[in-house]
């Protein structure tokens, strides 16, 4: 190894005189006035390789300079996390990450929409119930209203808890409604 080179690696490495992640990859030296030493530590190699695989050096320059300094770090992380993703899902990138979420909230709303409805179908249960209880005797308030409570807690048809299919309310005939 050529003795200046190793001279440089070694102020590379050491504690104090480390040159950023950005400087160290294309092997310049690293200034004060250094544009990417804010925004790429030289414990980070990772987070500069990626954005300079997926969107080169001199586009990552040109950017952060059309930016306002406080807006940088932001533009940088962003670039860093869509760089990421590229790299582990060459042909989605940050984009199966959204649609894998979008994914998953479109499933839980549906969830969501079913509960509320299950919600609504139990109260309205109870409620019959307990007026059924208050108006008749007690020995047979006690079997309609168990009868009731039977009938509501019941598991529904496999259509009607079907997800896939299901997602409005149009199919949610209480089991045990009745004319009051
Ligand atoms: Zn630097």
């Amino acid at each position: 190894m050529h003795p200046y080179r190793r001279l440089r690696m070694a102020m590379a490495s050491a504690p104090g005189t480390s040159a950023c992640a950005a400087c160290r990859v294309l092997r310049r030296k690293c200034t004060a006035q250094c544009l990417f030493a804010p925004y790429f530590p030289p414990d980070q190699p990772q987070k500069f390789a990626h954005v300079h695989k997926v969107f080169g050096v001199a586009n990552v320059t040109k950017m952060l300079h059309e930016l306002p300094p406080p807006h940088r770090e932001d533009c940088v992380n962003s670039l860093a996390y869509e760089a990421d993703a590229r790299v582990q899902d060459p042909v989605y990138g940050c984009v199966g990450a959204i649609s894998v979420l979008q994914q998953q909230v479109a499933h839980l709303q549906a969830q969501l929409a079913l509960t509320t409805s299950e919600i609504a179908r139990l109260r309205e249960t109870f409620t019959i119930a307990a007026a059924a209880a208050a108006s008749t005797s007690t020995a047979n308030a006690a079997a309609a209203s168990g009868a009731l409570l039977m009938a509501a807690l019941q598991p529904r048809s496999p259509s009607q808890t079907d997800m896939t299919t299901n997602t409005t309310t149009t199919s949610q005939q209480p089991a045990t409604s009745r004319p009051a």
